[in-house]
């Protein structure tokens, strides 16, 4: 795939003071052969003050444009992703390490959030109580909350920024973007072009490209309203207390340790097809992996032979050059923490039935078996293409091991019987739970988000957007004012 390196980032972001700030160089990698294949200027903190007054200006301006121009522009942008696709695929690939169809779908997917936030201008934005005083009229409306900052990661570094992007611009919010540094191009850069080209103003989107200071900053600053952070929950809990400490509005989106139950009377085929994706999927980098199979001891052995047999024909390599189901990992310090993982669970007697090596930034997707719930594969969240498989034997005992995890994102139950399926998934504690289907779940319609140390209960999609994005005022109007005793 011929990706025009040095195309872009180079340009305009939205925010002239940036690119003349005094922040460095830095080298942006490739994950799957650890060469530099660009270079992009990072933003310092002080950028972030300087974007933060900017967008102080620019929202009172943003807020007033007709909400028809507003989605025109959304419209217009989402227009832009499907035109940019090859380019933008092209350095999700180089840059992250995404196979073709991963690369693909996280595109249609932040299409999608694109052409639901230029429906959302159009929605009514309040309500009308009644009041018990005679002549006096009620107004309960959405308001913009100022400046949103978004704080995103490297996995699915496209669509997990633009989800809290697209939906805070449509509701009149500035918005400003602190990508992770290593998927600055694909999750900030080529964004702001698309953003500006779709005629945004300028001042309402700026893209900050920086590490934990520039994040911690843009949390510390008095005009950003609203922190929409989705990353590790270690992160999210510091930006949790800043935020609690500032009284600021923080949507927390954490990490995950996904558990896909697996019953005897379930179809082992299908249920092995979702272990599979779900732990196997971008190198298993996603929130939502399946991260704990969790099967009924008298069908483990034929459900550990499926998946094995699945595991062991995923073509691994290169994904900007061959066809794979298996690209890096981001880069080797995760590379060599999934190792670490899976080789003190090893110790502690975990037997591995395929994979278990590492060459570089490339890990075997890898089934282990014989896992009890001490060992670090089954408790941590690994971020890796690993299968770990733990048997049980009754359902309340499935229920129990789900809810061990003090993580609450999603969960799979396989069963031919839905209703029993159902009578477990009513006693978990996850926000998400998907039966008879895999845990990467996500559509854009339906509202998003984790329990527990997975996130604070904060909500993307459909009709949660409104409420994100948006605070409240209540105008009272009095036909005539009336006298009070004082
Ligand atoms: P991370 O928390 O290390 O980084 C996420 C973002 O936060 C990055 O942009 C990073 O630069 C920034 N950051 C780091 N320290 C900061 C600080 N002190 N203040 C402000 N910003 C700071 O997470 P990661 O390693 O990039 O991503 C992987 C994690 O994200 C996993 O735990 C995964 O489960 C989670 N995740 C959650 C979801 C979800 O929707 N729940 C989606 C994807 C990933």
């Amino acid at each position: 795939m011929d990706v025009p390196v040095n195309s872009v980032w180079q340009q305009n972001l939205f925010l002239g003071s940036w690119q003349n700030g005094d922040g460095e160089q830095v080298d942006i990698m490739e994950p799957a052969t650890g060469e530099v294949i660009t270079q992009l200027k990072a933003a310092t903190p002080l950028d972030v003050d300087r974007a933060a007054i900017i967008a102080k200006d620019a929202q009172k301006k943003w807020m007033a444009v007709p909400f028809d121009q507003k989605a025109e522009i959304l419209r217009r942008a989402a227009a832009l992703l499907k035109e940019r696709a090859e380019e933008i695929n092209g350095w999700n690939t180089r840059e992250c390490g995404s196979i073709g169809p991963k690369a693909d779908w996280e595109l249609q997917a932040t299409y999608e959030q694109a052409q639901m936030a230029a429906a959302m201008p159009m929605q009514p934005n309040g309500e009308i109580f009644p009041s018990s005083i005679p002549g006096k009229r009620n107004y309960w409306k959405r308001v913009p909350l100022g400046t949103v900052g978004v704080i995103a990661p490297w996995n699915f570094p496209i669509l997990l920024s633009m989800r809290s992007v697209f939906p805070a611009l449509a509701m009149g919010n500035c918005v400003i973007l602190k990508p992770d540094p290593k998927s600055s191009i694909c999750g900030g850069a080529l964004m702001a072009q698309i953003l500006e080209d779709a005629g945004l103003p300028e001042g309402v989107f700026h893209v900050l490209p920086g590490g934990p200071d520039v994040g911690q900053a843009l949390v510390e600053h008095p005009l950003v309203k609203m922190i929409s952070f989705t990353g590790s929950t270690a992160v999210g809990k510091k930006i949790g207390e800043i935020c609690g400490r500032m009284l600021k509005k923080a949507s927390l989106e954490l990490g995950g340790n996904n558990a896909q139950v697996v019953l005897e009377d379930a179809d082992l085929d299908i249920a092995s097809s979702c272990g599979a994706w779900g732990s196997f999927l971008h190198q298993g980098q996603i929130c939502m992996q399946t991260g704990r199979h969790l099967v009924q001891s008298s069908v483990a052995d034929a459900y550990i032979a499926r998946l094995a047999a699945r595991a062991g024909n995923l073509a691994c390599g290169n994904p900007a050059q061959e066809q794979v189901h298996i690209g890096p990992l981001i880069n080797e310090v995760q590379a060599k923490r999934v190792e670490g993982i899976v080789n003190r669970s090893v110790e502690m007697g975990a037997r591995i039935v395929v994979g278990g090596r590492r060459n570089g930034n490339y890990y075997e997707p890898t089934v282990i078996a014989d896992v009890t719930s001490d060992m670090p594969v089954f408790s941590e969240e690994v971020f890796g293409p690993v299968a770990p498989v733990m048997t049980f034997d009754s359902d309340s005992e499935a229920r129990d091991l789900v809810n061990e995890s003090p993580y609450g994102l999603a969960a799979a139950i396989h069963s031919g019987s839905t209703e029993r399926a159902l009578k477990i998934a009513n006693q978990i504690q996850v926000g998400m739970i998907h039966i008879n289907d895999q845990t990467v779940n996500n559509e854009f319609q339906v509202p998003f988000g984790g329990m527990g140390s997975s996130g604070n209960s904060g909500r993307f999609g459909g009709p949660a957007n409104i409420e994100e994005f948006t605070t409240s005022q209540w105008v009272s109007v009095m036909e005539e004012g009336m006298q009070y005793p004082f």
